[in-house]
This record gives structure tokens, C-alpha cells and sequence, in this order.
């Protein structure tokens, strides 16, 4: 899979200020894509496309190059203390992706270029928890390695979290290319964790990114390289023959991970909200996505907000089956959650 670049870019005046700005609008510069001043970064008019749908799959390859100005990070519980803002969007096209209605009108790609501040600003988060460890989480609103190739950004995080003896680094990709980032001076203060899934998920929902087997390989060489390791395997889907893709999924990774002390496993259900249901019919309005309310259950979640998840019996079947064959496949794994 060729890695990612942007159709069009944008940039705040004030991110030519900042090493990686400047490098970056003059390499877009030197490639002939059309580069562009915008005054914000956080309301980017103008982006081209006829229709709601057009504008969508162009902002998906449009990049914004800005500075973080506001440096309160949000929180990241209960895996994390804080999400640490390095970038939002992802060029991926997950039918199910949250960020579908977390960005709401912001889909496009936005690098933040003041990593220097926005490391101050980690480290007195840390210094006000010592001695406690502080966790910070780095694809709440993003996938960071799917953009590295671009921004470097991730490489220098985990070396900074690297020389924090209380600071620690997690994140999630769907993207393979972590081929620059096996060298990093980590010190096991990050999780790599890997988005993964039954071959029927990845095929029919998650465009754009990286295939499976890429995904399996890229976990092996992170395993080599001494990370501290994790899977997510979500959103967990019943279908025909869910049994047996997921048992295959895990067998062909352990087949290929070497033996590995520090393994974790999230578990994550399919579920959706209504707002989330309407957004992706129109964004994908072929998904087979089985977002049939009538077999679903409402569960409460915060704000009020209804979720539809699976009824009782199948989800304690899911739970079951998955606890199951991951300790047959991954007996010292720890499963962190099932929800
Ligand atoms: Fe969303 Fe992750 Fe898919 Fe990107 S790779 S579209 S962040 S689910």
C-alpha cells in the first residue's frame, strides 16, 4: 500500500515559525500540490467538491499544517490521563470510524507543528501527578502512524516519553509503515497496540488502510523491537461464520509474534449511536454495515446518549468465545476490557 500523500494542503502563517512547518509546506511546495495559507486551522474554508459527499472524500485528502494554541489536553480515561494532540483525521475510510462524528465539519488532516510545547505542557502534567505514572493516549483523534511518513511527529514523542521516568505513551493504528519507528529509543515507556480484525471487517469496512496480513507482519517487527505490545480488536462483529474468522485471526497471529512478556487485549463490540447511524448512510451509503435497530439492545451511555449494542445472550456468547480462544492462543495475554 503507498503511503498516504495529501491532494491538497493548508497552512497557518504562524506554523512557518516552527521547524517542521516550514519543512513541510516547502517539501508540498516542491512537489507541485497545491499549498495554501488558511487563517485557521480550526475553520478551513473554501475546501473544493460540489456535494456534502464530494467535499467529505476531499477533506479526507486535504492536509492542515497548524499550530496547537490551546494546550489544556483533553482526557483520555480510563486507559489514559490525557490524549496528547499531535493530529486529528485520518485518511482511512472505516465506515464505522468514530471520528465520523467527533470532527463533525473538520474530516481533514491536521498536523500540529509545536511539539516543543505541546512536550512542556506533558511534562508539567506529569510533574503534578509524581509520583504517580502519567498516560497519555495519541489516536484519540487520529491515527498517528498512518501520518508519519509525513510529520515524524510520533518518533519524537516516544522518545520523548522515553526519557520520562514517569510519562508514559499509548496509541492504536491500522497502518503498517512502522518501519521508522523500530529504531526509537522507546525504553518500554510506550504500547504499540494494533487495530485488528476478522478478515469479513476489514474487507467490507475499513477502506484505506492497511490489509490484514501487513498488519500482522508490522505487529511482529514492533514485538522484535521490544514494545510493550497491544491489540484492539473492534468493533467485534457477529456475522456468518464470526467463530471461525476470528479463531483464524488469532491463530495466524500467533504464528507470527514472537514469544512476548507484555501483550494486552481490548475488546470492543459493534455498536451506534442514531447521529452516527445517519452519518455514515450518507457518507457510505452502500455499507453493509447490519445497523438494524430492531436486533439491537439500547444501552444508556453518557449525555444521554442511546447506544444500540448486541442483545445480553449474544454479547455473553462474544465475550465467551473471544475470552476463550485468545488464552488458548495467548495464554499470559491480559484481556484489559470487553465491552
Ligand atoms: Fe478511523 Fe482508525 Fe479507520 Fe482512520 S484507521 S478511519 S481513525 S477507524
Amino acid at each position: 500500500m503507498k503511503p498516504f500523500e495529501p491532494d491538497l494542503v493548508y497552512y497557518e502563517p504562524g506554523a512557518l515559525d516552527y521547524p517542521l512547518g516550514k519543512e513541510l509546506v516547502a517539501r508540498f511546495q516542491s512537489m507541485k500540490i497545491p499549498v495554501r495559507p488558511t487563517t485557521s486551522h480550526n475553520q478551513v474554508t473554501g475546501l473544493p467538491g460540489e456535494t456534502p459527499l464530494d467535499k467529505y472524500r476531499i477533506a479526507k485528502r486535504t492536509l492542515v499544517i497548524g499550530v496547537k494554541k490551546s494546550l489544556k489536553f483533553e482526557q483520555s480515561k480510563p486507559s489514559a490521563e490525557y490524549a496528547i494532540p499531535l493530529a486529528t483525521g485520518c485518511m482511512g475510510h472505516c465506515h464505522y470510524c468514530y471520528l465520523q462524528t467527533t470532527l463533525g465539519k473538520r474530516p481533514y488532516i491536521r498536523i500540529y507543528v509545536n511539539l516543543d510545547e505541546i512536550f512542556s505542557q506533558a511534562e508539567k502534567y506529569i510533574q503534578e501527578r509524581a509520583p504517580e505514572i502519567t498516560r497519555f493516549e495519541a489516536a484519540c483523534t487520529s491515527d498517528p502512524v498512518g501520518i508519519e511518513h509525513i510529520s515524524g511527529s510520533l518518533y519524537k514523542t516516544i522518545e520523548f516519553m522515553g526519557k520520562q521516568p514517569l510519562g508514559r505513551l499509548r496509541f492504536v493504528t491500522k497502518y503498517a509503515n512502522v518501519e521508522s519507528l523500530l529504531n526509537a529509543d522507546h525504553k518500554g515507556h510506550t504500547r504499540f497496540r494494533f487495530s485488528i480484525n476478522a478478515d469479513y471487517v476489514v474487507k467490507h469496512f475499513e477502506p484505506g488502510t492497511s490489509p490484514l496480513p501487513d498488519r500482522i507482519e508490522a505487529a511482529g517487527k514492533v514485538a522484535e523491537a521490544g514494545y510493550p505490545l497491544g491489540f484492539i480488536i473492534a468493533p467485534i462483529m457477529s456475522f456468518s461464520g464470526w467463530k471461525e474468522q476470528y479463531q483464524a485471526l488469532l491463530k495466524k497471529l500467533s504464528n507470527r509474534l514472537p514469544e512476548v512478556d507484555d501483550l494486552t487485549f481490548e475488546l470492543i463490540t459493534h455498536r451506534y449511536t442514531q447521529s452516527a447511524k445517519r452519518v455514515i448512510e450518507e457518507r457510505y451509503p452502500k455499507t453493509k454495515l447490519d445497523m438494524d435497530d430492531e436486533k439491537r439492545r439500547k444501552k444508556w451511555g453518557p449525555y444521554g446518549r442511546i447506544k444500540y449494542v448486541y442483545p445480553k445472550e449474544q454479547m455473553d456468547e462474544i465475550k465467551d468465545f473471544m475470552h476463550r480462544t485468545i488464552s488458548t492462543y495467548f495464554p499470559r495475554a491480559e484481556i484489559l476490557y470487553f465491552t
